[in-house]
């Protein structure tokens, strides 16, 4: 009988993990940016059969290289800071839910180390800063990664795909939804402050 993968036995589970891991990064242009600074640890290619990530704009999905469990669901990991490898797709399915030792060997392990060490001060260093966000959006989207030029286009094209994401007035307030009942009707009303 095949192995099942830990996405098929803990769906839930691992899809929570990885938005609890990511969404501390920001808005969707911030956590793709930090998702590519972060296989830029690993050199942008598989950690295991050095299948290089195809180069593309950062505006891209990565393809090729996916961030994975180095002890693995099924053996307790968890998708945090200190457990993540970049691997290729095709390394990640046959790594599935395997003891990192059985899958590398100890030259690997000898040189993963660093590179799970420093993740804790790595995810501070990407963690979304809103007073950074509101004080300077355009430069801090190019601090991010961004051209200058693709900064403008997210902030003020509207139909550039992230201008949802940054360019709308509200994505630069912090807003608070405050729920009022008014003798039975419940009016929802977004304060702006
Ligand atoms: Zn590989």
């Amino acid at each position: 009988m095949p192995r099942k993968s830990a996405s098929e036995v803990y769906p839930g589970q691992r899809k929570k993990e990885k938005q609890q891991l990511w969404r501390r990064t920001g808005p969707a242009p911030f956590e793709r940016a930090a998702k590519r600074k972060f296989l830029e640890l690993f050199g942008f290619k598989c950690f295991k059969c050095g299948t290089p990530e195809r180069p593309a704009p950062l505006m891209n999905a990565h393809p090729i290289l996916c961030i994975d469990h180095h002890v693995p669901m099924a053996l307790g990991g968890h998708l945090v800071p200190g457990n993540l490898v970049a691997l290729c797709r095709r390394c990640n399915e046959i790594k599935l839910d395997r003891a990192p030792e059985t899958f590398y060997n100890a030259e690997d392990l000898g040189r993963l180390q660093p590179l799970l060490n420093c993740q804790t001060e790595f995810f501070k260093s990407v963690h979304f800063d809103f007073d950074r966000w509101l004080a300077d959006p355009e430069g801090y989207l190019v601090w991010a990664g961004y051209s200058p030029q693709e900064a403008k286009r997210m902030l003020y094209d509207e139909n550039h795909p992230d201008w949802y994401y940054v360019g709308r007035s509200d994505s630069k307030v912090p807003s608070l939804t405050i729920t009022i009942d008014l003798g039975g009707q419940v009016n929802s009303v977004k304060r702006e402050d």
